[in-house]
């Protein structure tokens, strides 16, 4: 088959294992997808909640540290009375931000203005600075605790400031003021195994597991807000460039899928994927405004869900094929089944049809048959008639001269005449008796007979002619004993009838040859009469068989029908009626041979004569 043939005889079937492979592709695509999805978000929850508690706890550990300043009785008596030395509070606050391990701690009166710090040694120490426009103390200052992210305006360093208000006798004195660092809090990142990001109420990112993520903003941010942090210099002056996040699908509340632009700088700072395909995973902490974003990669996701979608093609495909090739097998067995089937109701037509004809052919045949037995009922009439008129006129015409003769007184004339007479009657009665042999029928039941006994019979039965004639038969037998399945009288009456006729034919041969021969020819049984006679003329083949077909003279005294031309009419009638056949024909050696067929009798069957 040619490709183009191929493609032509199956486009069908290979659109819909393309369709198939497809669809079961996609399927899997998108379930394991699904899964992946599921996977990740399941995991980036529990990272969400471990990450953001550890966070919480850090920033916790910093939170009632300001108040205990208000501990301190220098510290209040500084800020009420101002009759404590300075250094001395200094001192102490420097003690304490060593041992604390803070980024610095100072304290403010009322009106925003540092009094001591833990740096005062420092030549951009703190001290004497008004920070009344910082949040926290703001916040502070108001009763409530400060926090808040920002960046040093001094040391440009960025830092957590958490306040407190310091209390006299129920009164605000002043203001303490821890900052810790970023470092400090990122210290419960040690194990983060994805990028993390936290960003403040403002939405920029103040603390991130990449560092060049910090102060980028996740969302976008107006002028006005630009410049409120220009005048606060929360973030002291930093560029507060987008983070760069493409909001994709959202898979529920607190997940989405984001989209991550490379950025070559990013790349060489991190271990975590900084670009591509993540979930963003969401919640606020709970000590304060801030946002914390875990971003958890899926790419590999999507190759996994490419991998099992080739696989699930690749299995559709094999499935639908398997599917196919049964299905075709099923329909070859089916046709093969139904032609089967119609070869089986041809045959039955067939032989229906044959049953049918044997029976209209049987009919026919039969009335065949019965169209013969008129038609020889007929000539046997009409030959009866012309035989019998002859001898009735030469008796008319002879017993009229008798009776001349007597009384004329010429008895020897009249006795002549009486002999010839009584000649004539014989010949009549010969004729009636052989007329008889017709309507004799088969004495019952076919029998097996041994025909050697019937041959010999016979040839006894015609001994005193073949005496005559000086004949010896030659008898030649295939076996000791041939049964057939006939009347061994009427047997015999066909044989002494063969046998006379070929002794009529060799009568006057210089050397007369008689042979006689039986053998078995498959279910039959073959004896054949030859003779060296003359031989059948064109004449006698033609009407061998028919009534009153004769060559010969009526001789008188002639026994049997000889003469008569009924011999062989009734010889093939009684072979007929066994089952057999009789023909009659010229021998290639010279003379003429009988073939006399009958049917062998079975192996196993006694003969009964
Ligand atoms: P019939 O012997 O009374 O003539 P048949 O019916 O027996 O009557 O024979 C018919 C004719 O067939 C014979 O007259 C003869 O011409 C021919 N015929 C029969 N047998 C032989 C034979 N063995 N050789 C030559 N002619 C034969």
């Amino acid at each position: 088959m040619g490709l183009r043939t191929f493609f032509q005889r199956y486009t069908l079937r290979l659109l819909g294992l393309i369709l198939l492979a497809l669809l079961g592709g996609s399927i899997a695509y998108a379930i394991s997808e699904e899964m992946g999805l599921a996977e990740v978000e399941a995991t980036g929850t529990h990272r969400l909640d471990l990450y953001s508690a550890s966070l919480d706890r850090e920033i916790d550990k910093y939170a009632y540290f300001p108040a205990t300043l208000g501990l301190e009785r220098d510290v209040i008596s500084l800020l009420s009375a101002g009759d404590v030395p300075s250094e001395d509070v200094n001192e102490y606050l420097e003690q304490l931000n060593n041992s604390a391990g803070t980024l610095v701690i100072y304290v403010l009166n009322r009106a925003g203005h540092v009094v001591a710090s833990s740096n005062w040694r420092r030549p951009d120490s703190f001290i004497g600075e008004d920070l009344s426009y910082r949040p926290y103390f703001v916040a502070a200052s108001q009763g409530e605790n400060g926090r808040f992210f920002g960046i040093g305006t001094t040391r440009n360093e960025p830092g957590y400031y958490l306040s407190s208000p310091l209390l006299k006798n129920n009164e605000i004195v002043g203001v303490a003021v821890v900052k810790v660092s970023l470092e400090q809090l990122e210290q419960s990142w040690a194990t983060v195994e994805a990028p993390v990001l936290v960003s403040d109420e403002n939405g920029v990112v103040i603390l991130a597991s990449v560092p060049s993520w910090k102060f980028t903003t996740v969302r976008p941010m107006d002028n006005q807000q630009r410049q409120y942090f220009e005048q606060t210099l929360q973030y002291n002056a930093r560029l507060l460039s987008p983070l760069g996040l493409i909001e994709g699908r959202k898979l529920n509340d607190t997940a989405r899928i984001v989209r991550l632009h490379h950025q070559a700088a990013h790349s060489m700072t991190s271990v975590f994927p900084v670009s591509g395909a993540f979930i963003a995973q969401s919640t606020p902490l709970r000590s304060n405004h801030w946002t914390m974003t875990v971003l958890s990669p899926i790419k590999h996701i999507d190759s996994m869900a490419l991998t099992r979608a080739l696989v699930a093609a690749s299995g559709m495909a094999l499935l639908y094929s398997l599917l196919l090739l049964w299905y075709q097998r099923r329909q070859h067995l089916h046709a093969q089944i139904k032609a089967q089937q119609a070869l089986q109701q041809a045959h039955d037509e067939l032989e229906r049809k044959v049953e049918e004809r044997t029976r209209t052919l049987q009919a026919a045949q039969d009335e065949l048959v019965h169209a013969g037995k008129m038609a020889v009922v007929g000539q046997l009439s009409a030959g009866l008639a012309h035989e019998l008129n002859q001898p009735l006129a030469a008796l008319r015409t002879l017993s009229g001269n008798t009776i001349k003769f007597m009384e004329r007184g010429d008895l020897a004339s009249a006795q002549g005449n009486l002999d010839r007479i009584a000649q004539l009657v014989d010949t009549m009665g010969a004729l009636t008796s052989q007329l008889k042999s017709f309507a004799r029928k088969s004495s019952g039941a076919p029998q097996p007979v041994d025909i050697r006994r019937a041959l010999d019979n016979a040839l006894f039965l015609l001994e005193q002619r073949l005496r005559h004639t000086a004949v010896t038969p030659s008898v030649h037998f295939a076996s000791p004993q041939l049964l057939a399945l006939c009347d061994p009288i009427r047997l015999e009456q066909v044989l002494v009838n063969l046998v006379g006729n070929a002794l009529d034919a060799l009568q006057n041969h210089p050397s007369p040859r008689l042979t006689i021969s039986a053998s078995h020819q498959g279910e039959q049984i073959l004896l054949t009469v030859h003779d060296n006679g003359p031989g059948l003329s064109d004449e006698a083949q033609k009407h061998l068989f028919e009534p009153f077909f004769t060559t010969k003279d009526l001789p008188a005294g002639k026994e049997g029908g000889g003469g008569l031309g009924l011999g062989l009419a009734i010889s093939a009638g009684i072979v007929r009626d066994f089952g057999g056949s009789l023909l009659g024909e010229n021998h290639p050696d010279g003379g003429a041979v009988f073939l006399l067929h009958l049917p062998a009798a079975p192996a196993e069957t006694m003969p009964h004569v």
